[in-house]
């Protein structure tokens, strides 16, 4: 069964006037002190909005890169908080510490509208530890705690989940467009429902195809990934990359999609390589004959059309993961095709992040997608239907 999430958000509850600590992801690629992508920023203003427009004493908080516990000023907020002043039209300060006083004394003196934004939550190994001190200092800055992180929300942190034990906590409407599309997906799904998963390794997706299965109508197995379950049926992979102690896994979950009637495709030929490298010499061949001397790094033509054709009926398509090596300009053909073929099905479409993301936004497709998750390791967590903390903590409807 999937978790199902009915949270209370930000229009649920009286923000003006109120103290409100809002989590959000600004975990931004930086080159230097220039925000190279300002996506997870952008993602963020609408509830920040909201909150200002509704006369809160907004506190921003949030991590960026792995400072590691420490002060350290390579990972500081500081690029965050000139790019939320430009975009929001308003000052956003930043505070010298996070539960110091610096924090402290411009968080009591905030006025309604104002917004601080607190440095990096990282700085404290206590953050990680959801450490309940820390979660209480950061809660005793604040009247209400807003959580707007999806990215983090499979992480039980102080400021994702920790501070829920001590302020009335809601979430923004990030957290709400996620939970409610990837919710109504797994949990009430326009059929036929088709999930494709790729990349590298299938134990790290097993938790993610076992609970698709009770769900969909087709899987579609592409990437690394593939060639685990493709050596359980008897095939020939070469020196394509497996992994020999899931083969008995691969079986049972073969032969559970049989036992439910779930459609289960795997790739029918590949382009496979020497060596992994873009350049090593290649051959196109069926998945289940690849000679010994060559790996598959990418599904070939016919696997791209069966796979087009199962995805062109659906009314939900689930994506994550890519198709083949798709950071080498040789192999990404599979990837390019299968984000085409999710555009033009006209499928409710819903991406998980990282490389299929990225190969979406790469060809200009990300508008004509339902839904990209903000968060790849939760959204595959909520695929997978477990509990994420960051959403558990906060109140029901
Ligand atoms: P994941 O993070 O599990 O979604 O895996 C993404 C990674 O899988 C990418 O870096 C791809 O290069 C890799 N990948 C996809 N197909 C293959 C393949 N056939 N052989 C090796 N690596 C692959």
């Amino acid at each position: 069964m999937a978790t199902m999430y009915n949270k209370k958000s930000i229009e649920d509850i009286q923000v003006s006037g109120k103290k409100v600590l809002v989590r959000c992801d600004f975990n931004v690629p930086l080159d230097g002190e220039v925000i190279t992508d300002p996506k997870r920023i952008v993602e963020a203003l609408p509830t920040i909005k909201y909150l200002k427009e509704h006369g809160a004493k907004v506190i921003l908080t949030s991590h960026m890169g792995r400072p590691k516990g420490e002060f350290n000023l390579k990972y500081s907020l500081a690029p965050v908080a000139a790019k939320l002043s430009e975009l929001l039209g308003c000052e956003v300060t930043l505070a010298k510490d996070v539960i110091g006083e610096d924090a402290k004394s411009k968080a009591a003196a905030l006025k309604e509208g104002e917004i601080l934004l607190l440095e990096n939550v990282r700085f404290h190994k206590e953050e990680e530890k959801n450490d309940p001190a820390f979660s209480k200092a950061l809660a005793d800055m604040a009247e209400i705690y807003v959580n707007d992180a999806f990215g983090t929300a499979h992480r039980a942190h102080s400021s994702t989940a920790g501070v829920a034990d001590y302020l009335p906590a809601v979430c923004g409407y990030l957290i709400q467009k996620e939970i409610k599309i990837m919710g109504d997906a797994l949990n009430n799904p326009k059929r036929p429902f088709v999930a494709i998963l790729g990349g590298a390794k299938v134990s790290d997706k097993i938790g993610v195809i076992n609970n698709l299965l009770d769900k969909v109508d087709t899987i579609i197995i592409g990437g690394g990934m593939a060639y685990t379950f493709i050596k359980a049926t008897g095939g020939k992979i070469g020196i394509s990359i497996c992994e020999n102690d899931k083969l008995d896994l691969a079986k049972e979950l073969l032969a559970k999609a049989e036992a439910k009637g779930v459609k289960f495709l795997l790739p029918v030929d590949n382009r496979a390589a020497t060596a992994y490298s873009n350049d090593a010499p290649s051959l196109t061949c069926d998945s289940n004959n690849i000679p010994d001397t060559h790996e598959g790094l990418d599904i070939g033509a016919k696997s791209v059309e069966l796979f087009k054709e199962a995805i062109k009926g659906a009314a939900t398509v689930v994506w994550n993961g890519p198709m083949g090596v798709c950071e080498f300009s040789n192999y990404e053909y599979g990837t390019k095709e299968i984000a085409k073929a999710v555009v033009e099905s006209g499928a409710i479409s819903i991406v998980g992040g990282g490389d299929s993301a990225a190969a979406i936004e790469k060809l200009g497709f990300a508008d004509r997608i339902t839904h990209i998750s903000t968060g790849g390791g939760a959204s595959l967590e909520f695929l997978e239907g477990l509990v994420l903390p960051g959403i558990a903590c906060l109140q029901d409807k």
